[in-house]
């Protein structure tokens, strides 16, 4: 829908503030990252994760002399569509979608922003702008894509996304790589020797440790972290302004035709991709995780199973009588808990014992 133009602000500053105002922008708080949100306070959630990425997308957007307001809209609502319990989470609806169309967390997130935020009189959703809906999709599947009309182009003609989108993508991959670096060693499931094997943190590590010898512990973490953030954040804005420069981009058109235009350079790339492959090994497939995982992914088939089977049992404004349609809306449902919501809904509905009403 065509709005009027908002008053002394742009659309993309309308467009953050009302994802910032939205339901579920707010549940992100109770949604996991990693860490279920009940292991640990300090952990990070999804809306801190969010604010992280943002403040990374505005530093680079701004040195690149791009649309900042843009790349933080795009950041603050890069994980909306996500399910409670992360990837486990996801993994799990995405297996019960299965006969009906899959689930795809990004694509999820677009229909929170174009349909179920339910908030204002003239329009479903956010009603946000082309620009910002593109760098929430981020990535889907062609299948997906073809259904999508014109966001949907640019998957099927192989083109680019808006630069400030790029810069959210790459910035989420900082955020995530270095706060669960902090988050693993904090929880103990990972330590600093095995750390220091990864070549990205060991250079870091060893100039923080020669420089302050004396430093506790918790500090040479963070020390090392930020300056991790620091190389990758300097390092990107130094390739991505020579990529600019030399396909000699001008415009938007430029910009969709190009490669990949905000990267690392490959020395960085290489380093980074290795810090991945470690968190990947050494965190993600820790056993303490993958058993968290299972028993998430347990919680969410069987809410799934229970309401598909008796549509009854959903709150009203999700039943619907048509099997896909039904499908749909259970996943919707699903979706938009946080963790300790579904934990309870849970056990509202399978546990025996006297259960919270
Ligand atoms: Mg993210």
């Amino acid at each position: 829908m065509v709005e009027d133009a908002p008053q002394g602000r742009s659309e993309f500053q309308r467009d953050r503030d009302r994802i910032i105002h939205s339901n579920a922008f707010r549940r992100l708080e109770y949604k996991t990252q990693v860490f279920v949100n009940h292991e640990g306070d300090l952990f990070r959630t999804r809306l801190s994760h969010s604010i992280e990425v943002a403040q990374i997308a505005r530093s680079i957007a701004r040195r690149l002399r791009l649309n900042e307001d843009l790349a933080e809209a795009i950041s603050l609502a890069h994980d909306l569509g996500h399910t409670p319990f992360g990837h486990a989470g996801q993994d799990a609806l995405n297996s019960c979608m299965k006969p009906y169309g899959g689930f795809e967390h990004n694509l999820q997130s677009l229909r929170v922003v174009d349909m179920l935020e339910e908030r204002y009189a003239e329009f479903d959703g956010l009603n946000l702008c082309f620009e910002t809906r593109e760098g929430v999709l981020k990535h889907c599947s062609a299948e997906n894509a073809r259904q999508l009309g014109e966001l949907g182009e640019r998957f099927l003609k192989d083109r680019r996304p808006s630069l400030e989108a790029q810069i959210a993508n790459l910035a989420d991959e900082i955020a995530y790589n270095n706060h669960d670096v902090d988050d693993g060693l904090r929880s103990g499931l990972i330590n600093l020797d095995q750390l220091a094997s990864v070549p990205l943190v060991a250079t870091h590590l060893h100039e923080v440790h020669s420089a302050y010898p004396e430093l506790p512990e918790r500090r040479v973490v963070h020390e090392t972290v930020r300056r991790m953030i620091n190389t990758l954040v300097t390092d990107l804005i130094r390739q991505s302004e020579h990529n600019i420069n030399l396909h000699k981009i001008a415009t938007i058109e430029d910009v969709r035709r190009a490669p990949a235009l905000i990267a690392y350079s490959s020395p960085i790339s290489e380093q980074q991709r290795e810090l991945k492959n470690f968190l990947r090994n050494r965190l993600y497939r820790h056993f303490r995780v993958l058993r968290m995982s299972a028993k998430s992914q347990r919680i969410l088939s069987d809410l799934f199973g229970v309401f598909m089977a008796d549509n009854r049992l959903l709150p009203p404004q999700y039943q619907r009588q048509v099997e896909s349609d039904r499908a749909r809306a259970v996943a919707d449902y699903i979706a938009g808990m946080t963790d300790r919501y579904a934990i309870r809904e849970y056990r509202r509905i399978f546990a025996v014992e006297e259960a919270p009403l």
